[in-house]
């Protein structure tokens, strides 16, 4: 029997090739993109253990749980990591990290993730970006859970290694990713003794065996379900046109927040400023006495389809995170989300404003 997922032609390297140069364009990118045969996760602890070593002084950023991770990966490499931790509920500045470079000059790499999708916040990586390259530190960004939703653009901002997934604004697949690289950034893992070399986590092993030997021969049989996957979505967002997948996103993140705040009862946007908040998705502190993990099981309970989840973590029972991402970014899903919570929170007793709540909505889609 034919199946549409089954016995598959093997992907070619001329095809591989070509969907690396289309994520490219999506990244309005002349650096090399390397695309990965692996949830994100694989590109960003490769680029880390490929670029970090003892001889690494790293900035490391936490805005939310991913930069967390990279701290322990930095300090996993050797590396002397200086964190810079602030409140989820807001953004990291421009200044903050010249403060950094000024107090610590031996600085010479700083990991930041642009968006939080689960703290909801969003950090200003253009400005950042001109501070890392007046200091001269290799700027890492995990751009999963923007691209899609807000511009990414590595090279305008400086960006030496830019890591993004598709699962999330883009509506495509978890199971590849990719990365663009920089010639700097890629000198740096020449240079770097502890850089994985004949491994599944090695970027040398495709700058070597893929990029300079002109995208003849791929390293092993790519997962050809994810890439044509991968592909597709990237095709539909051409399609679309990206500018228009982005207003998308603000408008659903914008309509969300204004929804939120309508519909009353103590439900609060968690990142206080708009500017601060993610285009990917919101989240929502609850009122107190609420639970938000039996909030949004009753809301689930009731229509299951409803993108929501509580925070991760010490935030499950005080957040809740509206994720209109992908082909949620739609004014009907951010409606029925917000009429969901709005009739969970009646629920519990406490009273809300659901045509409040609609109008807000509406008003944001105009
Ligand atoms: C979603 C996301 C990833 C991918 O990780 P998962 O745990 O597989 O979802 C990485 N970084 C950020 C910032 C993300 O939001």
């Amino acid at each position: 029997m034919t199946h549409p997922f089954l016995d598959l032609a093997p992907l070619s390297a001329t095809h591989f090739a070509s969907i690396e140069d289309r994520v490219a364009r999506l990244l309005s990118t002349e650096q090399d993109v390397v695309i990965m045969q692996g949830e994100a996760l694989l590109p960003l602890e490769g680029a880390i253990r490929a670029t970090a070593g003892p001889g690494t002084t790293a900035l490391n950023v936490i805005t939310g749980p991913y930069g967390q991770t990279f701290g322990d990966w930095l300090r996993d490499c050797g590396a002397t990591v200086i964190d810079l931790a602030v409140p989820f509920h807001t953004a990291v500045t421009a200044a903050q990290i010249r403060e950094a470079f000024a107090e610590h000059p031996s600085i010479d790499f700083v990991s930041l993730v642009h968006a939080e999708a689960a703290t909801g916040n969003t950090n200003p990586v253009a400005k950042i970006g001109e501070v890392v390259r007046e200091h001269g530190a290799l700027f890492y960004l995990d751009a999963v859970a923007s691209i899609g939703a807000e511009p990414v653009l590595p090279d305008a901002w400086g960006v030496d290694l830019c890591v993004i997934g598709a699962q999330k604004a883009m509506g495509g697949p978890a199971g590849v990713s990719a990365v663009s690289v920089s010639e700097r950034a890629w000198a740096r893992m020449a240079a770097n003794p502890t850089a994985p070399r004949r491994s599944y986590l090695s970027l040398l092993d495709w700058k070597e065996r893929w990029v300079d030997g002109g995208r003849k021969a791929l390293l092993h049989a790519p997962a050809q379900l994810e890439m044509l996957a991968l592909e597709a979505c990237v095709e539909r967002i051409e399609g679309e046109g990206l500018a228009a997948v982005m207003d998308r996103h603000a408008s659903a993140a914008a309509a969300t927040r204004a929804g939120a705040v309508a519909l009353g009862g103590g439900l609060e946007p968690y990142v206080y400023a708009p500017s601060d908040a993610a285009p990917v998705a919101t989240t929502l502190r609850v009122p107190v006495g609420v639970d938000a993990s039996a909030l949004v099981a009753k809301a689930l309970a009731a229509d299951p389809v409803l993108p929501l989840v509580a925070g991760g973590g010490a935030l499950a029972t005080s957040m809740i995170r509206v994720n209109h991402y992908g082909p949620d970014a739609t004014q009907g899903v951010v409606h029925s989300s917000l009429a969901g919570l709005g009739a969970a929170l009646a629920e519990f007793g406490v009273a809300v404003d659901l045509e409040g709540a609609r109008r807000a909505v509406a008003g944001v889609w105009g």
